[in-house]
């Protein structure tokens, strides 16, 4: 069951090779044996999944199979899921037990796919390392020395230690993409809009996105065609029909045209990782790929705008956890303001607090004009430089992320070191561009992603493109020793 697609698992429950019970059973097994050396999981509630595995049998056997009915799938502990602990990472959510579902869960709930429990993150999706959780960090299984990536560690490492089949994550300045690429594993951040937002923690609203996280395009593609679609309850969600991005995924790519920036390839990039995804180029040429140089002049603009934009909705959206409707209160206080300030002292963690912090000081009268009005205009231009780039290619190549996995504790105590990680991520977010990472290369026997950024709604083509790679490749079928 190990190493099989979400098609064969999906194939496999239909031909009655095993039951959704056997299978959850199975990876429930993997993670009493595994969680405890990699910290993947955050909670999980074995009765409850298996209930859900056994509706699903149910479901099967009434012929009412869709792709991922009865396949187990971590959720990110981002998505408020009914019943269940939703800690967003948090010591400030540590008891709250989420009283409805968000979107992309009840989707999942509806095909009869089973949640197999809740992945650890970085605390609120703030980090690229993991080791801003409550819940201690997350080690990754390919060196159990180092970091997952981040936020969505906890699903990178479930995933790549095939503690589950697949995962949700979130990707609000990398957050998908750069676990993925440090993890092995191919990683879908969608066009903003496209996955509702409902019930899924905020962070920095208008960034935010969730997508799929899983061994390959293939896969990727099954779950975004049960998250995506237009949703009531979130207000950004789009209104367009729904896509089957099955369906073109192995549709040639000859004529395709790659633009490649140049200022991914500058310096801050590992020199062999550079290699790497020059061999990836290669691959794409030889399947018929045409490569044009291209340039988004203000990509070096897009961290400090980042941590201008992401801190200040921070700042806005956290201001919800002040001890009185839910979550963590402080024990003791003199009077109500006394009750805010112990509580959100407490509640949150260093990284949360510097955010609020800056974001706070961005919004305030004297320099919202200097800062964050500044920062809106220039993601005004990071957007306009993708519109100019896709005017003379389809998709653009680079790499996800300037290095791989590195040691825990490595860039803890440098903020400045830890956004590095997201340099070729970021401006997709800013843009609201969709994004893939895939593996394409080990270094020190470690895997390096590759990244591919998509024009609007671009998100099959993106599909389509990763999984030619995927199937004239083999970097997406390597697996971390010990974990097989
Ligand atoms: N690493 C970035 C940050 O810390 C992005 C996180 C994310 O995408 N959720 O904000």
């Amino acid at each position: 069951m190990i190493n099989l697609s979400l098609k064969e698992l999906s194939d496999s429950l239909k031909e009655k090779k095993f039951s959704s019970v056997e299978l959850t059973q199975f990876f429930l097994d993997r993670l009493d044996l595994y969680n405890s050396s990699i910290n993947a999981f955050i909670s999980f509630d074995k009765d409850k999944s298996l209930a859900m595995a056994r509706n699903a049998d149910a479901m099967i056997q009434e012929g009412r199979q869709n792709y991922l009915t009865g396949i187990p799938i971590a959720q990110k502990d981002i998505f408020c899921a009914e019943g269940w602990k939703t800690s967003c990472g948090s010591r400030m959510l540590d008891n709250f037990i989420a009283p409805y579902d968000a979107t992309v869960i009840s989707k999942f709930n509806e095909v009869g796919a089973v949640n197999l429990g809740k992945t650890n993150m970085d605390e609120f999706a703030m980090g690229s390392s993991n080791e801003t959780s409550f819940y201690g960090n997350v080690k990754n299984p390919w060196d159990i020395k180092a970091v997952p990536g981040g936020s969505s560690g906890g699903s990178a490492a479930a995933v790549a230690g095939m503690l589950a089949p697949a995962a949700t994550a979130t990707d609000t300045g990398g957050s998908i993409r750069q676990p993925a690429s440090l993890c092995g594993l191919t990683g879908l951040k969608p066009t903003y809009g496209l996955v509702s937002r409902y019930g899924m923690i905020a962070f920095a609203s208008s960034l935010d996105q969730a997508g799929p996280m899983c061994h390959t395009a293939e896969d990727c593609a099954a779950m975004l065609n049960v998250m995506t679609g237009h949703d009531p309850k979130d207000s950004t969600s789009v209104q367009r029909e729904k896509e089957n991005y099955l369906k073109g995924i192995h549709d040639p790519i000859k004529g395709l045209k790659i633009g490649i920036p140049k200022e991914f390839f500058s310096e801050g990039l590992e020199p062999e990782i550079e290699k790497i995804i020059e061999q990836g180029i290669d691959e794409y040429k030889k399947l018929g790929a045409e490569i044009v140089e291209i340039s988004l002049p203000n990509n070096h603009l897009s961290i400090p705008v980042y941590y201008v934009i992401a801190p200040a909705e921070a700042s806005s959206n956290l201001s919800r956890y002040d001890g009185v409707r839910y979550g963590y209160r402080t024990k003791e206080y003199d009077d109500l303001m006394d009750m805010y300030c112990k509580t959100r002292e407490e509640g949150f963690g260093n990284e949360v607090k510097r955010r609020i912090m800056i974001g706070t000081y961005v919004l305030s009268a004297g320099y919202y004009d200097a800062y964050y009005l500044k920062a809106q205009k220039i993601r005004r231009l990071i957007s306009e430089d993708f519109k100019k780039a896709f005017e003379k290619c389809d998709v653009i190549l680079g790499p996800s992320a300037p290095s791989v996995a590195f040691p825990i504790g490595d860039k803890k105590e440098d903020p400045l070191k830890m956004y590095m990680q997201d340099v070729y991520t970021i401006s997709t977010n800013l843009a609201g561009l969709p994004g893939l990472s895939m593996p394409a290369g080990l270094m020190n026997n470690l895997p390096v992603g590759m990244q591919l950024i998509g024009n609007y709604f671009s998100e099959a083509k993106l599909l389509n493109i990763a999984n030619i790679f995927q199937t004239n490749t083999d970097w997406h079928n390597l697996s971390p020793k010990g974990f097989e």
